[in-house]
């Protein structure tokens, strides 16, 4: 890699230049290990290779969900653990997301049970000032000192939410409970995107809590350093052996697993209806076959497809494309333990209203892959974000002052 001049260090990250590209920075993760706003600092040997890892793959993970980062490439390979990022002006907030009560909160908030599940999520943020102990700061004071604007507050709290859960099935996949998470935010300085708010620095095992099997005592994350009384060898070599075994785990985050959606058609009449759901696919990554075999006239010819179908894929759900009469559906579905969706006749419908039916369809569809794909389950997320802020967008719209008639300066 082309590492220029230095730009900034933290107490555990460098970040340079990237010759020739003004707009990219590298950033490496060093074995540094601090707690208690730098009171207590260590060295572990090799901590920054598997910061490195467990930050490209967690950044990896959210770009496949669709979610902005200022991840590019690198940190995970034999690269001398750099990392390519966009470069951004970072925002000195660190914005938490809690879901289980750990950690200040329950100090801050005694009445709150350690270790109740805290839903809706709880996002707080925190700004970046260690002689002053990162104080908590509401949103008001972020606005009034000029920090972030209130749009900006929303959608870092909505980005921090999706981020949250995502990294919860992910953890949740492993049998580990993701109890709070710390990220942060900085807007990009190249043409193509300034302004735009990504999720930036590092995520890595410094920036969580997390209990396998919902067991506080076996944690694996930065909070074993923070807790230990006095800090020996064998710990560090401890705390190694967890970050090793995070950064293993979290390399199986980013993996799509296949899956297929086999659109079955009562008939050739049914094409349009096939392409819709085809097209609503599209916004989830899910790739989609066909299949012509109606109930009415080749009914033994379905099962055989649909046979050959179960066969052939590990994962796959069967969508039907059928008359509102036919009974396609019925049939897949009570040969077959695949899940079966049905979209009934199209024509009969105006356009619109069949691509809202083909919309569900594909929703529904994505749901059921989602169980057990992170970056589905992440994806589905992300399409359910985006339409409630288009409704929100459409409602600000309608509401705002009529513009300015013409030659009016405003
Ligand atoms: P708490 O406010 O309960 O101490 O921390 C909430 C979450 O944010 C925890 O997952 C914790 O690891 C993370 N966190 C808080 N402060 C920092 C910090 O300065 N650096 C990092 N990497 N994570 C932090």
């Amino acid at each position: 890699m082309n590492k220029g001049l230095e730009v900034a260090r933290g107490k555990t990250k460098v970040l340079y230049e990237q010759q020739d590209q003004p707009d990219v920075l590298v950033v490496t993760q060093t074995d540094n290990i601090s707690a208690g706003d730098g009171a207590r600092r260590n060295t572990i040997s090799g901590k920054g290779r598997l910061a490195a890892k467990t930050t490209a793959r967690v950044f990896r993970l959210l770009n496949l969900c669709g979610l902005p980062t200022h991840y590019l490439s690198g940190g995970e390979d034999d690269d001398d653990n750099e990392m390519l990022v966009r470069r951004c002006d970072m925002i000195p907030l660190e914005v938490v997301v809690r879901g289980v009560a750990a950690g200040s909160l329950v100090r801050r908030k005694p009445g709150i049970v350690r270790g109740s599940i805290i839903v809706p999520r709880m996002v707080e943020f925190f700004f970046k000032d260690d002689a002053n102990h990162d104080p908590l700061i509401e949103p008001d004071e972020i606005v009034r000192r000029g920090i972030a604007t209130p749009q900006e507050i929303g959608v870092m709290s909505e980005i921090a939410r999706i981020t949250f859960e995502i990294l919860a099935h992910a953890w949740r996949r492993h049998q580990t409970l993701l109890v709070d998470l710390k990220i942060e935010f900085g807007r990009l300085v190249d043409a193509e995107g300034r302004g735009n708010l990504v999720i930036a620095d590092v995520i890595d095992n410094d920036s969580w809590r997390i209990w396998p099997q919902g067991r506080e005592e076996l944690m694996l994350d930065k909070q074993m350093y923070r807790n230990l009384a006095e800090v020996r060898q064998e710990d560090l070599d401890r705390v190694y052996g967890a970050y090793e075994q995070v950064a293993e785990l979290v390399g199986m985050f980013p993996v799509m697993r296949p899956g297929m959606v086999a659109i079955v058609l009562e008939g050739p009449e049914h094409a349009a209806q096939a392409e819709a759901i085809t097209a609503a696919l599209r916004p989830y990554g899910l790739p989609a076959m066909r299949r012509i075999a109606s109930a009415r006239l080749t009914p033994s010819y379905v099962l055989q497809v649909i046979q050959q179908l179960d066969a052939t894929f590990a994962r796959v759900v069967f969508v039907t494309a059928e008359g509102n009469s036919s009974r396609l559906a019925e049939l897949i579905d009570d040969a077959t333990t695949t899940p079966v969706l049905r979209f009934a006749d199209a024509s009969v419908q105006a356009e619109s209203a069949a691509q809202l039916t083909a919309q569900r369809v594909a929703l529904a569809a994505a749901k059921t892959f989602a169980v057990d794909d992170t970056v589905l389950f992440g994806r589905v997320l992300l399409v359910q974000a985006n339409a409630r802020s288009a409704i929100v967008a459409a409602d600000a719209q309608l509401s705002a002052p009529p513009p300015p008639p013409n030659g009016t300066v405003a």
